[in-house]
């Protein structure tokens, strides 16, 4: 498998002749190689137009909402960035190549460490990784707010008061809200003078955000 050929046919199909302009957003999806992220099993299917398992029940998100998502968030190279839900690390990497810091929060621990070393491996070491193991424990990243953008890779069933209030004046928030099988990516945007202003983007699917003011974890 020439995983470089792959990588580009991906970049043009999927991403390009959908419609992502951004061209710091479409350099580093040709960049990053997503099949380092997913479970060996999947490997020939990483460039693949579609969402695949990474364990634990979870999913690394389908290529071009990974573009999608991150050129909405209209990055330059000088924001700090949150991430909640690192999953495979895969969509963290992006954003390291194209932010000055990123700061990504996952519960499930195995994951976290996986990510970790995939991120390690290609030197992207502006990555700060937390795990929010803790049942209880808030969405978010309070002690490093604010925040220039903020994703959120998990869907919600809204848009959660504790990461509006982690957004810079200016900052953009992207976070699929809907029920468990069907959501709308939202954008919002913090005016300079703290109101919010919100954008809905396309339908989408992702597993869900647990938390308290996301959904209960499943038993
Ligand atoms: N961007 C990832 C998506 C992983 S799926 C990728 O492309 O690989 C979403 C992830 O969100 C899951 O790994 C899940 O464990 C995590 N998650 C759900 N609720 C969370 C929360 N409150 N805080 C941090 N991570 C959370």
């Amino acid at each position: 498998m020439n995983f470089d050929f792959a990588r580009n046919k991906m970049v043009q199909e999927q991403i390009i002749a959908r419609g992502v302009t951004d061209r710091r957003v479409i350099d580093a999806m040709l960049k990053i190689p997503r099949h380092i992220f997913v479970q060996e099993a999947f490997a020939l299917q990483a460039y693949s137009d579609t969402a695949l398992p990474i364990g634990e029940k979870q999913t690394i998100s389908q290529p071009y909402m990974v573009a999608l998502m991150t050129e909405l968030l209209s990055l330059t190279g000088n924001e700090k960035v949150l991430e909640i839900g690192t999953g495979s690390g895969y969509q963290t990497a992006i954003l390291a190549t194209l932010a000055n810091r990123v700061y990504s929060a996952e519960r499930i621990r195995p994951l976290a460490l996986r990510a970790r070393k995939c991120l390690d491996s290609l030197k992207l070491f502006n990555v700060m990784l937390r795990i929010n193991d803790n049942e209880g424990s808030p969405i978010g990243w309070d002690e490093e707010a604010p925040f220039d953008a903020i994703i959120v890779t998990a869907g919600a069933p809204s848009v959660p008061s504790i990461l509006t209030e982690q957004l810079a004046a200016g900052g953009r928030l992207v976070i699929p809200v809907g029920t468990d099988s069907d959501q709308q990516l939202i954008k919002i945007v913090k005016s300079s003078v703290g109101e919010l202003e919100s954008f809905v983007s396309v339908g989408c699917r992702f597993v869900p955000l647990i938390g308290r003011q996301g959904w209960q974890a499943l038993p």
